[in-house]
């Protein structure tokens, strides 16, 4: 099946071209790969939603000199550019707002709401832990948030809706990259990791529309989000019937990373 998508955002229009099949879908290429090119990075993010632009943005702060990102789609979106809120506790706009969201309480009720045996426990705590202060970060790159309620009555306000949903947010993620000079490719899905020797990492190669992108770098950061449209993953991974559900993700959300 052979699907057109074409995202009509305030401040952005873009189009994909779609192939679902059983196994997923593809984005469709329509050249014959001829063209080889080779680049070098330090760092090479596969994926540029928002894990993949946030993480760039990270390392080149961090003195990361040069970055690319592989995006497989036409624009550094993803599933991100859909989403509306983030969950944060002891953030600035909690603590400007007098809300009292403190992490150990969070903690415990994220816990028990897994029975406290379904979910890594550290990587909760630091994902709690974290929260807060990716808020004030995101406040620094030019975004605005404002607490929202749940549900009725919701003590205390975690919900952090971002002005301009998803679409701003990926919109300024964006530009904050351009002005620290990361190089965004679009349109060019990560096909393999390079390894060396001894295993080590030595870059990616991609498709591109006229051939083939060979990035060599020491280091790879994997963020292609999730697998809602891989139907096979979801028949390995949540078992069969669920695949008879509809997914609102990214069509790019393959479990291809
Ligand atoms: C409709 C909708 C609403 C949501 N609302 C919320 C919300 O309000 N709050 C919340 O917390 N969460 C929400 N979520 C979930 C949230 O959006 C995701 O968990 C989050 O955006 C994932 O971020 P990510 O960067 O990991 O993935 P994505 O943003 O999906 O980015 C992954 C990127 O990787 C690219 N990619 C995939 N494979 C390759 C490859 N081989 N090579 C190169 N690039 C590749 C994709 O094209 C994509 O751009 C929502 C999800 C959806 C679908």
């Amino acid at each position: 099946m052979k699907v057109n998508i074409y995202c009509d955002y305030p401040s952005e229009v873009w189009h994909e071209e779609f192939i679902f099949s059983e196994g997923g879908c593809v984005v469709v290429t329509s050249q014959e790969a001829t063209k080889t090119e080779n680049l070098k990075a330090e760092l090479v993010i596969i994926g540029g939603g928002g894990a993949g632009l946030a993480a760039a943005l990270a390392a080149a702060e961090n003195g990361c000199k040069s970055i690319i990102v592989l995006e497989k789609a036409g624009s550094a979106a993803g599933s991100t550019a859909m989403a509306h809120d983030i969950f944060g506790a002891e953030s600035p706009v909690q603590k400007r707002t007098g809300v009292d969201a403190p992490k150990d309480d969070l903690f415990k009720v994220a816990m028990e709401w897994a029975h406290w045996t379904r979910i890594n426990p550290r990587l909760v705590r630091a994902f709690i832990d974290k929260s807060g202060d990716t808020i004030g970060w995101l406040e620094k790159k030019g975004l605005s948030f404002e607490l929202i309620q749940f549900y009725p009555n919701q003590v205390p306000l975690v919900r952090h809706s971002v002005m301009g949903h998803g679409n701003q947010l990926m919109k300024v993620l964006r530009k904050n990259c351009e002005d620290l000079g990361i190089k965004i490719l679009t349109r060019t899905p990560a096909k393999k990791i390079l390894r060396g020797e001894k295993g080590n990492v030595t870059g990616v190669v991609a498709a591109t529309k006229d051939g083939e992108l060979t990035v060599t770098a020491r280091s790879v950061i994997v963020a292609t989000g999730g697998y809602g449209n891989n139907k096979e993953c979801l028949r390995n991974i949540v078992r069969t019937t669920t695949i008879l559900l509809h997914t609102t993700d990214h069509p790019a959300t393959q479990e291809t990373g």
